[in-house]
């Protein structure tokens, strides 16, 4: 039977996937912590390891760089609550073999685990290979290099303004909130107000809109933003 633990603190996300996954016939441990995660992991041999980002006691980033400075090769699945970009490229630059953003079906869960033991262990992150590249007229968003050009020309961010950027070409042509922005953009555990959207919405507009044509952020008053086309 394949062993697999899981690193996860939110319990309804520990029983559903541990519920799934023994149906399955995998062997589920669990460690609700980033410590005992680890420590599990050093000791228990396991063909697989589901590893929730932010944890309690050691950051689930933490766990994956100090498990394979320890030479363990087992692939290991990152959750991550938030699809911020950075989350995604630390955790990979750590050394995960692939990631899952919540929320997600089983199904979906389940896939990535059969590929990942297929592939075995120490196997790159397969979808890094494919480009992920969001182009609107003619601002291009480069998320595997995190670049961004407006007309050809490379446009500095500071990450939050990127996945600011990110969230909106990700939905172009469609009004997202300021709440959307805010979840998309920032830790949602942190208690900031909305208008703090609207503040980055300004530096993003200084560094994307001001020097270049078309304008392609606006704002839809008593709504939010969106990408588009003047
Ligand atoms: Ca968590």
């Amino acid at each position: 039977m394949r062993k697999i633990l899981l690193v996860e603190d939110e319990i309804n996300v520990v029983s559903f996937i541990k519920k799934g996954l023994s149906e399955e016939n995998f062997e589920v441990s669990v460690a609700l912590d980033g410590l005992t995660g680890f420590r599990m992991a050093l000791e228990g041999n396991f063909d697989l390891i589901i590893l929730d980002i932010m944890l309690p006691d050691k950051n689930g980033i933490e766990v994956c760089r100090d498990l394979r400075s320890q030479s363990i090769s087992a692939p290991i699945l990152f959750l991550t609550a938030l699809n911020t970009a950075d989350n995604v490229a630390v955790g990979l630059n750590s050394g995960a073999d692939d990631y899952l953003v919540k929320p997600f079906k089983f199904i979906e869960l389940l896939a990535r685990v059969n590929a990942l033991l297929r592939r075995g262990a120490g196997q790159i992150f397969e979808a890094a290979k494919k480009p992920n590249i969001y182009q609107f007229s003619n601002l291009k968003v480069d998320d595997d290099a995190k670049t961004v050009e407006r007309n050809g020309e490379n446009i500095s961010l500071t990450a939050t303004e990127y996945r600011l950027l990110l969230a909106l070409i990700r939905n172009k042509g469609k009004v997202l909130s300021r709440l959307d922005l805010l979840e998309s953009a920032w830790d949602i555990n942190f208690n900031l107000g909305t208008n703090v959207v609207d503040v980055y919405i300004n530096y993003l507009r200084k560094k994307l809109d001001s020097n270049f044509e078309p304008k392609l952020i606006h704002t839809v008053i008593g709504m939010g933003y969106i990408l588009k086309e003047a």
